[in-house]
Formats: structure tokens, sequence, C-alpha cells
């Protein structure tokens, strides 16, 4: 139904077209969209280089870009149970009952309380991808054509480039 709030979690590290693509999508099913920034107390590593705070400002920035406004952003950090983590959610989200995802164990935590689970197509996932997107910032590729705009000039704002390359070093280079 339209009138419905969905759900999707994602770690966006960083947000990129696939993400975008797909909030649209939800939004043509469901008024509202809650996004949740997963992992948010992670930050500085390989896997997780941007803060929640710079995660935020990616979505909100490039969603409002769009014209879109129909959307929560809420930070969740890991609570490192799995019985719990839908419980913890919900202590944090607007109240929902669908949820978007192709993870399987976000889909089975759900799916045992009994919310409405859906599925998405991946799109252009060769390159819409946040390992592949930050391979290529590693290896110095292009990836401007992978994000939004938005997302390009914050990351570029940061120095996040240079932060990645610089995460990958190991104390014992620089002996
Ligand atoms: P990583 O490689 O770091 O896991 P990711 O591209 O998978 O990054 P996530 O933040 O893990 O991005 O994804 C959040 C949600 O968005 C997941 O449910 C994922 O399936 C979905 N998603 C990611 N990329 C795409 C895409 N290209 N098309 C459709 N959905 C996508
Ligand atoms: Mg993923």
């Amino acid at each position: 139904m339209k009138s419905d709030r969905a759900f999707i979690v994602g770690r966006f590290q960083p947000f990129h077209n696939g993400h975008l693509e797909v909030i649209r999508k939800i939004l043509k099913e469901n008024s509202s969209v809650i996004i949740g920034i997963g992992s948010a107390q992670y930050s500085h590593t390989l896997k997780d280089p941007f803060t929640a705070g710079e995660r935020h400002l990616m979505i909100s920035s490039s969603l409002e870009a769009e014209g879109i406004y129909e959307f929560y952003l809420v930070p969740i950090e890991d609570v490192n149970s799995n019985p719990l983590w839908v419980a913890h959610v919900e202590s944090l989200t607007p109240k929902f009952r669908k949820i978007y995802t192709n993870n399987p164990l976000v889909r089975r935590l759900f799916f045992e309380k009994n919310y409405e689970v859906r599925s998405m197509e991946l799109i252009n996932r060769t390159s819409w991808s946040g390992t592949t997107i930050r391979k290529k910032m590693l290896e110095g590729k292009g990836w401007k054509d992978d994000v939004p705009k938005t997302v390009f000039e914050i990351i570029d704002e940061i120095g996040g480039v240079k932060r990645l390359q610089d995460l990958s070093k190991t104390d014992e280079d620089s002996i």
C-alpha cells in the first residue's frame, strides 16, 4: 500500500547509485522509507571507512538533490546479538511492518518477528557495489560514475580516498 512506511538497512560505505535506485523503487510502493545506517559505530577501517555522520550527509544530500524528501535516516549500532537485533532496530526507528533486504540473516530475523520481508533485484551490481567502489578507490581507479554527484563531492571534500589508502598501510611500512 502506498501509505506504508518501509525499512531498508545497509552500511552505505559509501552510498552509491544502486542504493539510490532501490530507494526510488521502494518509494514507488510506499509513502516513506526508513533508512537504517548499519554498523554506525564503525569508521576508519577498510570495510567501513566513513563515519555515521558522513554517511548520513551522503544519503540526505543525495536524496534531497533528487527531490526526494520522504525518508527518515536512523544510525544503528551493532548489538552483536542476533536475537536482540530486531528489538534494537524497533527501539530506534518509527514504526514499520515491511522490510526490503537481500541479506539472508536480516530476512530471517525479521521474518521470525512476523514482518513482511521483500527482496530487491540487484541493479548493475558489477559496478554498483560498496566493496567494488572501495576497491577502485584503493587502486586509484575511477568510481565517480558509480555514486551520486553529491557523494563524490562529499568524499572529495573529506579526503576519503586518501583516508582509505592510508588505512591500507601498516605501521611496518613507515619504518
Ligand atoms: P558492501 O559491498 O560494502 O556490502 P553494498 O553495495 O552491498 O556494499 P550495503 O550497504 O551492504 O551495500 O547495502 C545495503 C542494501 O542495499 C543491501 O540490502 C543491498 O542488497 C542493497 N544493494 C546494494 N547494492 C545494490 C544494487 N546495486 N542494486 C540493488 N540493491 C543494492
Ligand atoms: Mg552488502
